[in-house]
């Protein structure tokens, strides 16, 4: 998460996330499942305007293009909501700063913008960041001088990711993915996101997701990762709820088809999907590969860097 002061307020880039390894360990008794998971930030960002605002109300305004490319149609075929992003106090954003206002018992009024680019509901964790960016943006902008380890209370109870993002780096999330171990990798990592036309909502994933009744073990990636092997991390990559987004997406096999013919280290899905992404050898590969997967029609694909 990177900040900046502006003459009028706090300028945050929020960025967007890739799973290198997800295991699924069982299904909890509170409806959750129990999760180990390398998570990477990348560098594709939503941006997060706070001002302190007189009115004393939240002001939300969105901007951005994360809907053109989806089919509604296709989600609501699946029973599932739409991936509109909400203009409204349903957003992120707006939960986060009004729970945070309610906390800290503030009644100070703040204007947020947000610019959304990171794809809705494609597994990249893009909600979760800008929840996590709206809880620092007040915390400066309101001078509330809340330690990071006090937000992370709050960001856990707005999502399971919120607080990988707060936490600014890669790092293995375990229990629900609130447990964060910060990770160390080495090297630059480029890879190539792709976002294809029709989305999952999180929880149908889960839903049809078998638990391992063997679980892998994330050591091995995690220690290619610390080296900065990143051709072994490419044959390490693993995500256990793909097998059940293949079933409710003709895109994940599509997708796993398509990026599989091109010459990477090793591709895989982001959390629980749509998005794929390949690992390639250097961002001018990333950029030559993200080009002929766009040409083919299979998505919108980025070519970005991991952050550490
Ligand atoms: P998760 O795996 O946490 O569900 P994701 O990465 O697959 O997340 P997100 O883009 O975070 O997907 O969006 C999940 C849902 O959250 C969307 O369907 C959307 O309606 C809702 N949402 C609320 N606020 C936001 C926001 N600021 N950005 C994106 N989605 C948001």
């Amino acid at each position: 998460m990177l900040i900046h002061r502006s003459s009028v307020g706090w300028i945050i880039q929020a960025p967007a996330k890739l799973n290198l390894f997800f295991e699924v360990l069982g299904r909890r008794g509170d409806g959750y499942h129990e999760i180990e998971t390398l998570m990477v930030p990348i560098g594709l960002y939503d941006t997060l305007l706070f001002e302190e605002d007189s009115s004393g109300q939240i002001l939300f305004e969105c901007r951005g293009n994360s809907r053109e490319s989806r089919s509604q149609d296709n989600i609501a075929a699946l029973g599932q909501s739409p991936a509109v992003l909400p203009a409204n106090r349903e957003n992120l954003v707006v939960r986060a700063v009004d729970l945070f206002r309610r906390r800290a018992g503030v009644r100070r009024g703040a204007r947020v913008r947000l610019i959304k680019r990171i794809p809705i509901a494609g597994g990249l964790g893009g909600g979760s960041s800008d929840a996590a960016a709206a809880l620092v943006a007040a915390n400066e902008g309101w001078q509330l001088g809340w330690p990071r380890s006090e937000l992370r209370s709050l960001a856990a109870e707005l999502g399971s990711d919120v607080p990988f993002f707060l936490a600014d780096g890669p790092a293995v999330c375990r229990g629900r993915g609130e447990r964060i171990v910060p990770a160390t990798i080495a090297g630059n990592a480029a890879f190539v996101v792709v976002y294809p036309p029709e989305g999952l909502s999180t929880a149908a994933v889960y839903k049809h997701c078998r638990p391992a009744s063997n679980p892998r073990p994330i050591e091995p990636i995690l220690e290619s990762a610390g080296r900065g092997d990143w051709s072994l991390v490419g044959r390490l990559l693993f995500n256990r709820l793909q097998p059940a987004a293949r079933e409710l997406s003709v895109w994940i096999r599509r997708l796993e088809e398509t990026v599989s013919r091109q010459d990477c280290w090793g591709h895989g899905m982001s959390g629980s999907g749509t998005c794929y992404f390949a690992l390639c050898r250097h961002m001018r590969h990333a950029r030559r590969v993200a080009r002929r997967l766009q040409a083919t029609g299979i998505g919108k694909a980025y070519a970005v860097r991991a952050s550490r």
